[in-house]
């Protein structure tokens, strides 16, 4: 493989931001320095850019598949979306698998899938769906396959009840899985959607109203109380989205419990009014919904304070015209779930970085370094020590676009985000040492990307 030269850019880390070339040799990050030569090497010219750790996103749909919905992009479109939004590893929460499935069962068949496709890194989730003896024996199986998360659901149909929950968090505490939470409480939404259907309330707005921030502290509340109950294993909250919520984090960091939470860009940018545009409030249909201004405030204070360690995406490309079909008339027929692999580092650089949210170093450690951390991929991924992956982006700060699914390499049909300027926009993203797009193309062939065998989490710093 020839060795790659990043010439005259500002590298950017977690902990530091130096002017220096960067030398890549046989896929991994070789040195950092001033005047850097390397005959024969592939140089790139990054003045007047960043150079990044490439972006980590630990929470992706790329392949999922509910009822009759299945998202748009599938493994191969949904990476090369990451990659033309400098993300260069992702890590996929598969859906549910046939009923009474073993844990195993939706890691092989992902992992297949992703291997023939993906064009960046990957790493996969387990995913609790049922629980039986064999469940609780198979943890270990995971963690030896490189699955060092789990995910419980305490919402949808294959959530977990509380007994069950505590059998697993016991067991995740003594094989050192990490557990991951989507935290809302499901009889309530039941309550309300069901009373919603009863009044004739069917539009997108009372999709938000089904699912009250209550709901989402609440449950987090109780996730933290088993596993105090356990014995202090760590959990993750996966898409954080109420001030709420945040505060039941917070509290339990503040007595010294291991509690992580992420958090995406549609909860610390969008609000619940967007229900309310015509037609195309169903766009936003998702799972925490989009919330109020002052839960984004919070989110936004807490990402930069460390309460929150992580950006992720939620990334699940349900088509607007599906969504409209199925939900004009009743918003809970509705897919679920809205695409952002491809926007996360530029909104989080714009909206975040420019707007003095976060620092600049706080930009990459909850894009890049946090994640691989706690998702066991450092020290591979998330940082450009030698030895690291040579997974790179470069970064023009300066480059302004107008968000529109146009301009995006994505396969739905609409983004979140349209309409928005950002200001920051990655120009060439690296794999292991190989350009996997420049210029706005793809360079790599399909099944460039790599599973990789996740460790078990560290600590964000
Ligand atoms: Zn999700």
């Amino acid at each position: 493989m020839q060795d790659t030269l990043i010439k005259n850019g500002l590298i950017v880390t977690a902990d530091e931001t130096m002017q220096a070339d960067l030398l890549i040799v046989g896929g991994v990050i070789a040195d950092a320095g001033e005047a850097l030569d390397r005959p024969g090497a592939n140089v790139i010219d990054a003045a007047g850019q960043y150079v990044m750790p490439g972006g980590v996103d630990v929470h992706t749909h790329l392949n999922l598949a509910v009822g009759q919905f299945k998202v748009s992009d599938g493994f191969f479109d949904g990476t090369a979306a990451a990659a033309f939004g400098g993300t260069t590893c992702v890590v996929e929460h598969p859906s549910f698998g046939p009923e009474g499935c073993s844990l195993m069962h939706q890691v092989q068949v992902n992992k297949q899938e992703a291997v023939e496709s993906c064009v960046v890194d990957f790493g996969l989730h387990g995913v609790f769906q049922h629980l039986n003896s064999q469940t609780l024996d198979e943890i270990s199986s995971l963690l030896s396959e490189g699955v060092s998360s789990g995910k419980i659901y305490l919402t949808y149909g294959g959530r977990l009840q509380d007994p069950q929950i505590l059998s697993v968090l016991n067991q995740a505490k003594r094989s050192g899985l990490l557990t991951a939470f989507h935290a809302e409480n499901h009889d309530i939404i039941e309550f309300l959607c069901q009373r919603f259907k009863d009044e004739n309330k069917l539009a997108a707005k009372y999709h938000a109203q089904s699912r009250p921030d209550y709901c989402e502290a609440e449950a987090i509340y109780r996730i933290i109380s088993m596993a105090q109950a356990v014995g202090n294993v760590p959990v993750y909250i996966v898409h954080l989205s109420t001030a709420a919520g945040l505060l039941a984090i917070e509290a339990a960091q503040d007595r010294g419990l291991p509690v992580y939470a992420e958090v995406c860009p549609q909860h610390l940018l969008l609000e619940d009014s967007c229900y309310e545009e015509p037609e195309k409030g169903l766009q936003y249909i998702m799972a925490p919904p989009a919330r109020k201004a002052v839960d984004g405030a919070a989110l936004w204070k807490g990402l930069k304070q460390g309460s929150i360690n992580v950006v992720a995406t939620d990334h699940c490309s349900f088509n607007f015209a599906d969504k409209f079909t199925h939900g004009k008339n009743d918003f809970s027929r509705a897919p679920g779930g809205i695409p952002g692999v491809e926007t996360r580092l530029p909104l989080m650089f714009s909206e975040g970085v420019l707007q003095n949210r976060i620092s600049l170093n706080r930009f990459v450690e909850v894009v890049s370094t946090a994640p691989a951390r706690l998702m066991g991929l450092f020290p591979r991924k998330g940082n450009l020590a030698p030895g690291a992956d040579g997974d790179v982006v470069v970064f023009d700060p300066n480059m302004e676009k107008v968000i529109t699914p146009n301009i995006l390499r994505q396969n739905a049909d609409y983004s979140p985000f349209e309409g928005r300027l950002v200001r920051g926009w990655p120009t060439t993203t690296i794999v292991r040492g190989r350009v996997v797009v420049q210029q706005g193309r793809l360079m790599v062939e399909k099944g460039w990307g790599q599973y990789i065998s996740r460790k078990r989490c560290l600590k964000p710093r």
